[in-house]
């Protein structure tokens, strides 16, 4: 990554810079006039597995998915699930999946694009998914961060961080090095060994109350998007969404930046359509992320009245669809020996979004240029760093 400086002289007035004041630079600082002078100037890039791309390179982008794996064996302590018995098989379907997700989109709307949520550690396999992504013409953006306690323990590497002197800081460095250098390699000890295959997105996550283990990872996220432009994106868990928001935010991260995920049920903890929390959110200036659109709580018909009540208060600059979809989930996750049996082939539609979700936003009155808006420019804007 290209060294920054502190303070970025371009950024101050003419009669601040002439005084040479840096008294007034640092007010400047603190009221955030300059707050773009913390990240490299350079063209703003999407940072795809295989290499940065210009942000008009993607079009409809599913911004919450799982390609091909997840496994939470580390979670609980016990090894890893084998892959290179299933590994081509693995490859050639899920790029089937993301196939046909491509060709459901017009010329205009290509190639799709997804951003892999898998955080570190839970089967994300950064040279699985650069084969993956030279399988398919859909791009794929891989993210750094550790997950939650939500339906597993914290990942034993965040715990540690978490409690040690400076763990956040510790944690932001961490996170900085996948997004500007490369995604650790999982196969050895942790933080040995680094691929050369970067993060371009930071995910984060909350249980129902959040834990202090998931308080330091929203904490080192923030540092470390602040320092590089990139990304945050939320797990929640039925809730839960304005206290991450807030507590980003707080932390130093620009609103414009994060992504509040898993909208769409249960939001405000109290109710299945919670559609003032959801503009207390848009208020913030932070993006609401609908990315289980077609599961179970989360019907094509609902999702769309809640995106409609977003577009209705003019926001629909702030809102991101996804399935949240895993090809393969390794189900035995807590057992000693693990046998390639144990992996779970979900036959994932990729397609839900953009053929029923669009047609259910189409019904409300949504205009075509409102729903681009929604599936092609929003997720050009906020992968952009
Ligand atoms: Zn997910």
């Amino acid at each position: 990554m290209e060294s920054v400086s502190f303070l970025d002289r371009s950024c101050l007035s003419r009669r601040q810079f002439l005084a040479g004041s840096a008294a007034a630079a640092w007010t400047a600082l603190q009221l955030g006039a300059c707050r773009p002078s913390e990240r490299p100037h350079r063209a703003a890039a999407v940072q795809t597995v295989l290499g940065p791309v210009a942000p008009q390179a993607l079009g409809a982008t599913l911004m919450h998915e799982h390609a091909p794996t997840v496994d939470w064996s580390e979670l609980y302590a016990t090894p890893t699930a084998p892959l290179d018995t299933l590994r081509e098989r693995m490859l050639a379907e899920t790029a089937g999946m993301l196939n046909a997700f491509h060709q459901s989109l017009s010329a205009e709307d290509g190639p799709g694009a997804i951003v892999e949520c898998t955080p570190i550690r839970v089967g994300r396999y950064p040279q699985l998914m650069a084969d993956l992504a030279r399988r398919t013409p859909v791009h794929i953006v891989a993210s750094t961060g550790f997950w939650c306690e939500a339906l597993a323990p914290q990942h034993p590497w965040a715990v540690r961080l978490g409690i040690e002197p400076d763990g956040a800081g510790k944690m932001a460095d961490l996170f900085v090095r996948e997004i500007s250098e490369g995604m650790e390699d999982p196969h050895g000890g942790r933080g040995e060994r680094f691929t050369t295959i970067r993060a371009g997105a930071i995910k984060v996550g909350t249980s129902a109350l959040m834990r202090p283990s998931e308080k330091a990872v929203h904490i080192a996220a923030a540092r470390a998007s602040r320092q590089t432009g990139c990304p945050i994106t939320t797990h929640t868990t039925n809730g839960g969404g304005l206290e991450q928001a807030r507590l980003l935010l707080e932390s130093g991260a620009d609103p414009g930046r994060v992504i509040i995920g898993h909208q769409g049920h249960m939001d405000d903890g109290k109710n299945a359509e919670a559609v003032d929390y959801h503009l207390k959110i848009a208020r913030l200036g932070c993006y609401l992320q609908f990315d289980r659109v077609g599961a179970g709580n989360y019907d094509c018909e609902k999702q769309a009245r809640l995106i409609h009540n977003l577009v209705a208060g003019g926001f629909e600059r702030q809102v991101l669809v996804s399935h949240d979809h895993v090809p393969y989930f390794y189900r035995e996750f807590s057992a000693e020996t693990k046998g390639s049996g144990g992996w779970r082939k979900n036959q994932a539609d990729f397609t839900i979004v953009t053929t029923q979700l669009a047609a259910s936003l189409e019904q409300l009155g949504v205009s075509a240029n409102q729903i681009r808006t929604i599936l092609v420019e929003n997720s050009r804007r906020v992968l952009a760093f």
